[in-house]
């Protein structure tokens, strides 16, 4: 979508503090970190939001899923644990609609 920030930093147009990159997935450096790792994983496809998937988005998700697992692990390095968020339109507190996971780690989190 060309008004989405998100599609953007996907296609280069926007700089990011890239953390992983694959055919498909693209993870960085939150800009407003809110532990001492905060990354965002994201599908270089836009959908807006988990509430907007269909059931032809199944195997997007998963895949995403495999990719938050695998960038905690080998790239992050958060072998301690970590918290997954996916935040879901404006009252579940989404700022910007292309689908996204937050990892936060990097010390204790509290509930
Ligand atoms: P949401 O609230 O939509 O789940 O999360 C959006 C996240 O994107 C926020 O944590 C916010 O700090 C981050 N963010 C917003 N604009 C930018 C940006 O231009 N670059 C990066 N790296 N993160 C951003």
């Amino acid at each position: 979508m060309s008004d989405c920030l998100f599609c953007k930093i996907a296609a280069g147009e926007i700089p990011c503090s890239m953390v992983y990159e694959d055919e498909d997935f693209l993870a960085f450096h939150d800009i407003h970190p809110k532990a001492p790792t905060h990354v965002l994983v994201i599908p270089k496809f836009h959908l807006a939001s988990l509430a907007d998937a269909t059931e032809q988005d199944t195997a997007l998700l998963g895949l995403m899923m495999d990719r938050v697992r695998h960038i905690a692990a080998a790239e992050l390095k958060l072998d301690a644990g970590y918290r997954v968020i996916l935040n879901v339109r404006e009252g579940g507190g989404q700022e910007i609609d292309h689908i996204h996971a937050h990892i936060l780690g990097g010390k204790k989190l509290p509930f």
